[in-house]
């Protein structure tokens, strides 16, 4: 059995753990069945923002000549797109993986892992060498043994696919396969209103595709605050046929395609017929393949592991981080984690030794999160509908994008809502608009570094005239401060 101060099973953000470990000159075993770098390279965040960012370009130019300018698309080369996107990930994927290989005091397995004891692992090698490096760690099929003293579970998660009547016949697609289709199909019928599902269908419905999108709840993306999620539906129907408040029922093979039989909450039912299916219903954490029956680490019942609030799981040593906690599904969120396991396991210890004696804790009440679709919309903090549930006392103002002269000259649909408490902290913002995953970053600053209040945001100088206006203007609306200099450029629509 080879041993171990850190293993981690796992090579997303998991990853950075191992090579945190190796700068303290500990020895780190890493476990990965698939490509480096984990969902968000090849199979999530940058493969779908790079479809997206095509999909933005189609649609600039099919609406230019609300500017004035005459244009328009004359052909889209979608194979061409999709492979020249799935080269730049996987060489990124694999570029990660030289990097691995080639530090010191770090052992990459190709294989599947899974618990044997609550610090041993056993790894399920590839059967065959691949062309990543032909040592014992990569190939051969054989099982080896990993004792490690700290272990890191970080196995992420896999699309869910619910047990609509019909589906285990049907020929369906996930995100997993639904990024890298060789032909753009002429008609999609996706199941799945939330924020996968609609960028998936402003994607495919801005390059062309006839998408009927299919979400439970009465609107897109439900979980944002109600203002932003009626924005979204509203504007995804430009793209999609959008059916919220309908659940999929029932799913059928059809001449070269699929029906997809939808019932709404008053039990009427219509047909849906796409050349293809989508299902984006959400993910589910990979720990039912651990077998944490050999451990204690206990799960809840949607098999997310259950940690501490230093993200070690109720077993000494084992922690864990990302998709598989659960609690924040991004990558951004995966990476600040895998920061708090690394400052526990490693800040205290002397070089050499795991330590595992800080207490950093996590605190996700600055964490942001982003959807790309068109408009983009960037969120922070509470939302109203959270906020009215614990009945907290707060200020609210929606400011449109048109306030900043930018916002006015783009011609967009956007807004800025600010949630503060009466005191001025900062609960809440949320952006609807382009670029807000970027416009965002200043509030994160404000609640993460700052003192937490508007004055932060509405008392520091923005450039003008950047769209950053905007959010200015927003904080400045639930500001005090004396002398305001904000810009209105609403007056100009009027
Ligand atoms: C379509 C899509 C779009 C997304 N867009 C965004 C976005 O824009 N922004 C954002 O922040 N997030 C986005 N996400 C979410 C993001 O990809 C995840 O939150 C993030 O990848 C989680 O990181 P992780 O390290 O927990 O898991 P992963 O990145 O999934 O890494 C886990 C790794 O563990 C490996 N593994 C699993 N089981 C085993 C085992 N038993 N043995 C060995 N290896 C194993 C897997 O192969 C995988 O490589 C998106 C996801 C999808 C699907």
């Amino acid at each position: 059995m080879d041993a171990y101060d850190i293993v981690v099973i796992g090579g997303g953000s998991g990853s950075q753990v191992a090579t945190a470990a190796t700068d303290r000159g500990l020895e780190a075993a890493v476990i990965e069945r698939g490509p480096l770098g984990g969902a968000c390279i090849t199979r999530g965040c940058v493969p779908s923002k790079a479809l997206i960012h095509r999909a933005d370009v189609v649609d600039e130019i099919r609406g230019a000549a609300k500017t004035g300018i005459d244009a328009e698309v004359n052909d889209v080369d979608y194979g061409e797109i999709t492979s020249a996107i799935r080269e730049t990930v996987y060489g990124k994927a694999d570029r990660q993986e030289r990097s691995l290989r080639e530090r010191e005091h770090v052992t990459l397995y190709r294989g599947e892992g899974r618990f044997v004891d609550d610090r041993t692992v056993a790894v399920d090698l590839e059967e065959e060498a691949t062309d990543r490096g032909g040592d014992k760690t990569n190939g051969g099929g054989e099982t080896v043994e990993l004792r490690g003293e700290s272990v890191v579970v970080a196995v992420g998660s896999r699309p869910t696919v619910p047990p609509i009547d019909g589906i285990e016949d049907a020929d369906y697609l996930t995100s997993d396969d639904a990024l890298f289709l060789e032909e753009r199909p002429d008609s999609l019928v996706i199941v799945g209103g939330g924020y996968i599902g609609a960028e998936l269908g402003y994607f495919f419905g801005a390059m062309g595709t006839d998408v009927s999108l299919v979400g439970r709840s009465d609107r897109l993306v439900p979980r944002e605050d109600h203002e932003v999620s009626d924005a979204v539906t509203e504007s995804l129907e430009r793209y999609c046929d959008v059916y919220t408040g309908h659940e999929a029922t029932r799913v059928s093979g059809g001449d070269g395609g699929v029906g997809v039989e939808v019932e709404s909450a008053d039990n009427e039912a219509i047909e849906l017929e796409g050349e293809r299916l989508l299902i984006a219903t959400g993910r589910r954490p990979n720990t039912d393949t651990l077998s944490l029956e050999e451990t204690g680490i206990e799960t809840d019942d949607a098999g997310h592991l259950e940690v501490d609030d230093r993200l070690e799981t109720g077993v000494d040593g084992v922690w864990a981080l990302g998709d598989v906690v659960g609690t924040q599904p991004y990558k951004h969120a995966a990476d600040y984690e895998a920061e708090i396991v690394s400052a526990n396991l490693l800040e205290e210890s002397e070089v050499g030794d795991v330590g595992g004696d800080a207490e950093r804790t996590v605190d996700y009440d600055a964490m942001p999160h982003a959807i790309f679709t068109k408009p983009q919309v960037a969120s922070v903090g509470r939302t109203s509908g959270e906020l009215e549930d614990n009945e907290r006392e707060y200020e609210s103002t929606t400011v449109s994008f048109d306030a900043a002269p930018l916002g006015m000259i783009l011609e967009t649909d956007g807004f800025v809502k600010v949630l503060a408490a009466p005191d001025g902290e900062i609960l809440g913002c949320h952006i609807v608009g382009p670029q807000a995953s970027t416009l965002i970053q200043e509030v994160v600053v404000a609640m993460e570094r700052g003192s937490g209040t508007v004055d932060d945001v509405a008392g520091s100088v923005h450039v003008h005239p950047a769209l950053s206006e905007a959010v200015y203007a927003a904080f400045d609306d639930l500001s005090s401060r004396p002398f305001s200099t904000a810009p209105d450029w609403r007056d100009v629509a009027d």
